[in-house]
Formats: C-alpha cells, structure tokens, sequence
C-alpha cells in the first residue's frame, strides 16, 4: 500500500515536471522569437544608405552587428552580397522571409538554412531608391524548442531529485497518517478475541462495523464448527462400535477410543496390527470391501473394510453375544437331533422285529415295554424343549402362587420314588408363602429340583426341602447324594449338560431341566445358587427377590 502511494505520486509529480518543462520551454521560445525578430528590426536601422551596396560593406556591417549574417539582394532577390562569403548571384525570392518581403515590404521568418546547415532567423527588409529597389537581410542563429527544452534538463534533474525526495517525505507522512488508523482498527480487532470494537475516526466506522458484524459472524461460526466436532467425538467416542478412517496403516485420519482400545494404537500412531495380519494385508492390497473375525480378550470382533475414495472405512463389531447365540443353537440343533435319535433307533429296530414275525411270542411283551419307554423318553423330550421355547414366548401375567401348598402337594406325588430308593424326606416349610409367578412355572422348578434331588441321591440319602417367607422367600432342596465337581457346579445350567453321560437313554433326563429352572428364574429376576460338595451332596437354592418396577 505504501509503495503503491509512493510510486503514484512519484510517477504524478515527474509527468507534471515533464509537461511543465515542456510547457515553459515553449513559452520561452516563443518570447525569444519574438524578441529577436525586433532586435533584427533594430540591426536593420544601423544600415548605412551611404556605404556602397556591396561586399566590403556587408562584412563591416556584419562586424558591426556582432557577426550576424547580412545579405544584399537587388530587387529581383538575387544576392549582391553575403557576409558568409561568395554565394553567386542566385535569386532567394523562394525564401519565406525574402517572399513576404518582395510582397509586403518585410518579412520573418525562422528556419534551416541550408547554406549554413543551421537553425536560423531571419529578417528581411525592402531597402530605399538609393540601393535601387534592393533587399537588406539580417540572420541570427536560432536556438530550436527542443534546444531550449533540452537545455533546460539539467535544472529540471535537479528539481527531479528534490521532487522525489519531497515526495518521498510526504508520501511516508501521508501514508501513515491514512494507514495508521486502519492498522489500529485491524489490531484491535485482531486482539478483540470477536468482541465489537469501536473507531474514532467517522470515514473508518463503517469499516469497523463491517469487520465487527463479520468477526461476530467468524466467532459464532468457529463455536458452531467446535461444538460439532466436540459433539462428533463425544458420539464416536461413546460408541460401543469401533471406527477408523485411514489412508493407509501409518496414516490414520480418524480413530475411536474403542477402535485405539481394540487395536492397540492412539490418533495419529501408525496402526502396526494390519502388517502382522496376512489376511487384513491381502484385503487392504486388493481395496475390495471385505469383513474378518478376531478375537480380542477374549472377545469376538468383526472388522468391516470398506473403501470409499482415497480411503478405507474399518467398522469393528463386537460379535461376540450374537456368536455365542448362533453356536448355542447349532448345538442345541445337533443336541436335539442326537437325544432324539437314540430313543427312536430303538423303537424302529423293536418294531421292526416285531412287524417280521422273528420275535418268540414271550419276548414280544418286554420289547412293546421298551417301545413305550423309549416313546415317554422322546415326549418327555419333546416336552422339556417345548417348555424350554415356551418360556421365552410367555408374555401371561404372574399372580400370586402359595408355594407352601404347592410343595406339599407335589412331594406326594414323589413319595413312591422316595421310597425306592429308601430316602428320608424332610420338610421344613413355613406355612403360607406366596410369590407372585404362575403356578405351572413354580410346578416346573419344584418338579425338577425335587426329582434330581431324588435321581442323583444315595440309597438310604436324606432329602429335605425348606421354605422361608418374609421380604424375599427362600426355598432350598438339598440332598445328600452324589455331589457335583468344581467344573460341574459351572455347567450344570446349560442345555443338555449331563455329568454322566451313562445317563443319557437310561433312567437320567436330558440336561433340560436345570436350564429351564436357571430360565424361568432369571426373567423373574429370583437368585438361583447351588452349594456342592463331590460326594456329599447339593443343595439349590432361590431366593425369590420381588421383581423392581
Ligand atoms: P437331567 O434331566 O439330566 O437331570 P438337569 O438339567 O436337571 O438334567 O441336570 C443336569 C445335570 O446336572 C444332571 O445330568 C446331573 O448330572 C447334574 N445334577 C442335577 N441335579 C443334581 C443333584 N441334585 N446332584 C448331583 N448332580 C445333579
């Protein structure tokens, strides 16, 4: 901005010199024109009528007049004589001085003279009858307007380099006098962190009021633009999924704190997992969307790799619950199949010999009994699984159960079994406990518990059955039989698990009624416990905690 000022009133001041030097030398040369034109006119009145009209007279003139040339013509112009030497007697009436003159008795004229080869002045006047009619001609030499302007550069050099320094001083003044005020306004509106500033100056307040709405506008933009991104990284970083746009392994544009969690590395690191990993390598070599499994603490993780342009998008999932869920029903599918295949191998092989005609009459009884067994164990199956699905679908409403009356009710129905086996049965119950459930859940869990209680006793085993009220009632069926292992206690709640796999097709169930009573116990929110000791015996526990809400 400064120079640009400097340059301009420089560039004006020295087109100005230019045009008045031009303008001056003009009006000079016309004054000196003048001037000598009357000066001629006077040199013309110092001629002598007396002196003979010759040479000897126009160089003594000539020498009088301070070397000026002076030329005698006659009256038809031709040249009598010439100060500057012998030009013969050629005729100068085409000449513009000598042509006015002839007409008019006088005449001026500036111009080249090619006889000197210079810039001359002339004056030319009709002498009287003594010279017979002749002409006197008087010619100084003429400084040209360029002469004059050119003689004038070295004063105009000077004024030049004044001017420029002049201009120089005033422009550094003047500058700073115009830009002070707007470097003010613009540093303190840099340091005014958006508040409005003000301007003294009136020509700058417009100005200020401009830069103060946009630094506003600028200021409420960048709050805008940083709670974005404070809102975009409180989301990225909450989620549960991980998230990771990069370029390519060492240049990470964009990772979530579970993704830096997961693969080790913080924003910004090179991320040096995918080297080591062939299979994420290939993928990112081949830049063809594609999803891979890993197991991270002992999690499962699906990493999605997409790749929109000039970038590659990684979206880590934990699998591992839907994993978990997709193997329990694969093996429950080829749990199912297996149970159900032994029962009806040996029903179909049976009936087959029957239906052949190759059983002895006394054998046919026994095989029709081991055909209704095996048929009570594969509907007993189909039962327990229909109950176990049942469970997850029952939306029916609890009421209030007395369990004191059911347990009592249902121990009779156990009493041959009991007895079979020679087990003292104890009960402790307190009379009228109720909780809120449904009656055919509670048959459910009292059934299972009291049966394994009896199936995994000892001959002559003591079996005893307790139930507490109050704020959580407490029901507990503890036997003295065969007892459970560290590992077993673990896994006696899943599906199908049996401890003695000699069971299965024999007098055991099928490892489904534990996971109903675990089932049925967690959707109502109750504690189910079980204390073991190999050998010993088990006691289950329920503490039937009312449900909160
Ligand atoms: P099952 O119909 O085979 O009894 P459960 O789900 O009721 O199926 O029980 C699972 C397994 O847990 C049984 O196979 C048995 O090995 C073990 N178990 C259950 N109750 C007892 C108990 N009271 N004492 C010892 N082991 C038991």
């Amino acid at each position: 901005m400064r120079k640009r000022i400097l340059l301009v009133s420089l560039s004006a001041t020295i087109i100005g010199i230019l045009l008045f030097t031009l303008l001056v030398s003009n009006i000079f040369y016309r004054d000196i024109v003048r001037r000598t034109n009357e000066q001629l006119k006077t040199y013309a009145g110092f001629f002598d009528p007396s002196q003979p009209f010759g040479e000897e007279y126009a160089e003594a003139f000539s020498a009088r007049l301070g070397g000026a040339r002076v030329t005698f013509m006659d009256a038809q112009a031709a040249i009598v004589a010439d100060s500057f030497g012998d030009l013969g007697e050629a005729s100068r009436s085409d000449r513009a001085e000598v042509e006015a003159a002839l007409l008019e008795g006088e005449g001026f004229a500036v111009r080249r003279s090619d006889t000197v080869g210079k810039n001359m002045m002339y004056y030319c006047v009709r002498l009287g009858e003594a010279q017979g009619g002749g002409l006197l001609r008087i010619g100084v030499e003429a400084s040209s307007q360029t002469g004059v302007f050119i003689g004038a550069l070295p004063t105009m050099a000077w004024f030049l380099l004044l001017d420029i320094l002049f201009c120089l001083i005033f422009a550094w003044i003047a500058t700073n006098a115009v830009l002070r005020p707007v470097e003010q306004l613009t540093r303190a509106v840099a340091l005014s962190g958006g508040k409005p500033v003000a301007c003294k100056y009136s020509e700058l307040q417009p100005l200020a009021k401009m830069m103060n709405e946009m630094t506003g506008e600028i200021a409420e933009k960048v709050a805008r633009v940083e709670e974005d991104r404070r809102m975009e990284k409180l989301i990225l970083d909450s989620m549960e999924h991980g998230i990771v746009i990069f370029r390519d392994p060492s240049d990470v544009l964009l990772i979530n704190k579970t993704a830096a969690r997961l693969l080790r590395c913080e924003q910004g690191d090179p991320i040096e997992s995918f080297a080591a990993d062939p299979e994420i390598a290939a993928i990112l070599a081949a830049c063809e969307p594609s999803s891979v499994y890993r197991k991270i603490e002992g999690r499962d993780y699906n990493f999605r790799f997409t790749f929109p342009p000039e970038s590659c998008v990684l979206l880590i999932t934990d699998v591992t619950e839907s994993m978990a869920a997709m193997r329990s029903k694969n093996d429950f599918i080829a749990n199912v199949t297996h149970e159900m295949n032994t029962p009806l191998t040996s029903i179909k092989g049976f009936a087959e010999l029957i239906g052949a005609g190759s059983v002895p009459p006394e054998r046919v009884q026994g095989m029709a009994r081991t055909i209704i067994k095996q048929s009570d164990r594969l509907a007993n199956l189909i039962r327990s699984i229909i109950n176990l699905s049942a469970i997850e679908s029952d939306e029916l409403p609890d009421y209030e159960v007395n369990v004191s009356e059911l347990a009592a009710e249902l121990i009779g129905g156990f009493e041959p079994k009991l007895r079979k086996k020679d087990i003292a049965l104890k009960m402790d119950i307190e009379a009228g406990v109720k909780v809120m459930t449904r009656r055919e859940r509670m048959v459910e869990i009292l059934n299972n518990l009291i049966s394994n209680g009896i199936r995994y006793n000892k001959e002559g085993g003591v079996l005893e059955v307790s139930l507490s009220g109050g704020a959580a009632p407490r029901l507990t069926v503890r036997d003295t039989g065969i007892g459970l292992s560290e590992e077993d206690k673990e896994r006696i709640f899943e599906r199908f698990y049996t401890v003695d796999k000699s069971h299965n097709g024999g007098g055991g169930g099928f490892g489904l009624g534990l996971a109903i009573v675990k089932k049925l116990c967690k959707r109502a929110g109750w504690k189910l416990e079980v204390e073991s000791t190999l050998g010993e015996g088990t006691a289950f526990t329920i503490e039937f905690c009312p449900k909160r809400g």
